[in-house]
């Protein structure tokens, strides 16, 4: 394997590498994951040059698939738009032509991209399983050093292993280098391994070799999702990400915040990064839905309340420490949604008599699931805005005309407000099938009551445009007095 090439200057073509070992047996089930066979030797062709997959090892016990970047200086060159401003051949050339770069990321991306989306027709529960991994790179540029690889790399659950690498090798005075080797290994679903690798090797590199379009929030969130938005540095690793150009980050913050996870607002802001803060400290939005949609709760008297939608648990996890809520359920149709909510929520370590309050189940909104039923309030926070407009009718029918909770707090965004988002061109999130005006919204509601029986109360959350209204937007409906259902 050629990734030991310190020292190499100015040839057509360079190798960098990636690879990517499992021990889960039969260990050769890699190849299906990956969608490559392990016998063969196959190259994808990239703007910047070919990308090959090997596996140097395909036993049983273990199997490794590698990756191989030869970068084509002129191809790289001549694939750069007009749109790449700070792009410089001659840095790449001479700085960086044997390393796991951003290319790699890139590459990795295009070439794994249906096993980064999580997709094994032939394997799919496995697709669907941490399995033990191990991660090399064997020459990662990291700004930062190995203290940064940590920080970065360990929240997600990988053991990290760091070797600095010296500038050169028979000159060790010289002192270490801007790379290092890395290895991973844990026990993590390889779909979210490799998006993880797609976001945060350009985040170690922090050298843009792409000019950055507004679609590198989307394709940001989409690599993130599962993990980004929980991730302690996702502030940080955002920022890194986007570079510098400030309106993207606060556009890609604004929809982290947007996806109910945490961000942590609070990470120290490099002194170049300052300009991206907020002139004055903002709740973010995602705390401020958290409070009002509480606070209507808690007026309703409601003591029983379903989450419907409830992804990763956030806002269960509050209702669960809220006291006055005797029993609390969460439901999705996302497993792998739940399982966070599950860890989030310790519900193994329980209680019996706390655990007898909390149930957590999968269920699809669209089919009428009788344990949806029976609950004094139900909560419906920025879920109807991901289904297909088409699917909204059984929505209604399930929520609204047979689980028939005292009251419906349905929260989803105001299309009006996106305007205030800089850069932000097309909708939220990647996922939204669609987002609505105030006007729009209230007519929704105002059927939806009337067919089934509720009333409605109409509300804004979060900082409130004179024009525009508020970024999310609530509706309150309660059932009529006169339904004993
Ligand atoms: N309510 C949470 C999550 C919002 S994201 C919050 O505010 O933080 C939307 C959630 O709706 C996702 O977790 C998704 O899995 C879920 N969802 C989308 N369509 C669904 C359906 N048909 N049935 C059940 N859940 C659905």
């Amino acid at each position: 394997m050629v990734h030991r090439c310190a020292g190499f200057r100015s040839g057509r073509l360079c190798r960098v590498l990636l690879t990517v070992t499992t021990t889960h047996r039969p260990a050769t089930d890699l190849g299906y994951l990956l969608h490559k066979h392990p016998d063969r030797v196959q190259r994808f062709s990239q703007s910047f040059g070919t990308a090959t997959v090997l596996y140097p090892e395909a036993t049983t016990e273990r199997c490794t698939a590698a990756l191989l970047l030869e970068v084509d200086p002129v191809r790289l060159a001549r694939s750069r738009g007009r749109t790449s401003p700070d792009f410089s051949l001659g840095q790449y050339v001479n700085d960086r032509p044997y390393a796991a770069s951003s290319l790699l990321g890139v590459a990795m991306a295009d070439v794994f991209s249906t096993a980064r989306a999580g997709r094994c027709a032939s394997r799919q529960e496995l697709a669907d399983t941490a399995i033990p991994l191990e991660i090399g790179l064997p020459v990662l540029p990291c700004r930062g050093g190995e203290d940064f690889a940590r920080r970065v790399f360990e929240p997600l659950g990988w053991t990290v292993q760091v070797e600095p690498i010296p500038l050169d090798e028979r000159f060790p005075q010289w002192g270490e280098s801007r790379y290092v080797r890395l290895r991973l290994t844990g026990v993590v679903r390889l779909a979210d391994a490799l998006n993880q690798l797609h976001v945060l090797l350009p985040v170690l590199d922090e050298s843009k070799h792409y000019w950055q379009g507004p679609d590198e929030v989307d394709k940001l969130l989409r690599s993130g999702q599962g993990w980004l938005a929980e991730h302690p540095d996702a502030t940080l690793i955002t920022r890194r990400y986007l570079g510098r150009g400030g309106g993207l980050t606060r556009v890609a913050l604004a929809r982290l915040a947007e996806l109910g996870d945490d961000v942590d607002e609070s990470v120290e802001p490099a002194a170049e990064e300052e300009a991206l803060q907020p002139a004055e400290k903002r709740v973010p939005l995602n705390t401020a839905r958290h409070d009002a949609v509480h606070q209507v709760l808690l007026e309703l008297g409601a003591s029983s309340v379903i989450d419907l939608g409830c992804g990763p648990g956030q806002f269960l996890d509050r209702l669960v420490r809220t006291a006055a809520f005797s029993r609390v359920a969460g439901c999705d149709v996302s497993t792998r949604s739940l399982q966070i909510a599950a860890r989030r929520l310790r519900l193994e370590r329980m209680s019996e008599r706390q655990a007898d309050r909390v149930t957590l189940f999968q269920g699809a909104l669209t089919y009428e699931d009788s344990r949806m039923s029976g609950f004094d309030a139900a909560v419906l926070m920025e879920v109807i805005e991901h289904l297909d407009p088409p699917r909204l009718g059984a929505l209604e029918r399930v929520v609204f005309g047979a689980a028939r909770p005292g009251a419906v707090v349905v929260t989803t965004p105001n299309a009006e407000y996106n305007v205030r988002y800089e850069g932000l061109s097309g909708m939220r999130h990647p996922d939204h099938r669609f987002e609505w005006t105030r006007a729009e919204f209230a007519q929704w509601a105002d059927r939806v009551a009337a067919e089934h029986g509720y009333t409605v109360r109409l509300s804004g959350i979060g900082e409130v445009d004179e024009d525009l209204g508020s970024p999310t937007q609530m509706a309150v409906l309660t059932r009529g007095e006169s339904d004993h259902a």
